[in-house]
């Protein structure tokens, strides 16, 4: 059963895009945590960053790539800004398909919750 990311990759869910290509998507959140909080994800369907294998690891290190570009364009790239992965139960992962929290324009404190 395809999960919620797969289905807006898919264009079956609306989701306001921001940057594609052929790897990967990047969207902003419908629950932003700060002013600009945009996920980034692959377009195959890894479950969580744990359950990547040796064979992703361009494609994830093309996902790191894309923070910083995708930072630039949503303006937060010279003020700053978090990127976090939820993995796991006590990770607070609620969406089972593997993505990049972009989080910025306003200070954020550190340790998080
Ligand atoms: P996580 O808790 O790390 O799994 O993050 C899942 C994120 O997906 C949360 O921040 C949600 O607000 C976000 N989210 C859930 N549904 C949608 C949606 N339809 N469009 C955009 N973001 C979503």
């Amino acid at each position: 059963m395809p999960t919620l990311f797969e289905k807006i990759i898919a264009r079956e869910i609306p989701a306001d895009i921001v940057y594609e290509d052929d790897l990967c998507l990047a969207f902003n959140d419908i629950g932003p945590q700060a002013p600009v909080h945009i996920l980034l994800i692959p377009k195959k369907p890894i479950p969580r960053v744990a359950a990547a294998e040796s064979e992703d690891q361009a494609l994830l290190g093309h996902l790191l790539l894309k923070v910083g570009e995708v930072a630039e364009s949503a303006g937060i790239k010279e003020s700053g800004f978090r990127v976090v992965i939820n993995n796991g139960e006590n990770g607070g992962e609620t969406v089972p398909h593997m993505h990049i929290h972009l989080l910025g324009g306003r200070p954020l404190q550190w340790p998080p919750g």
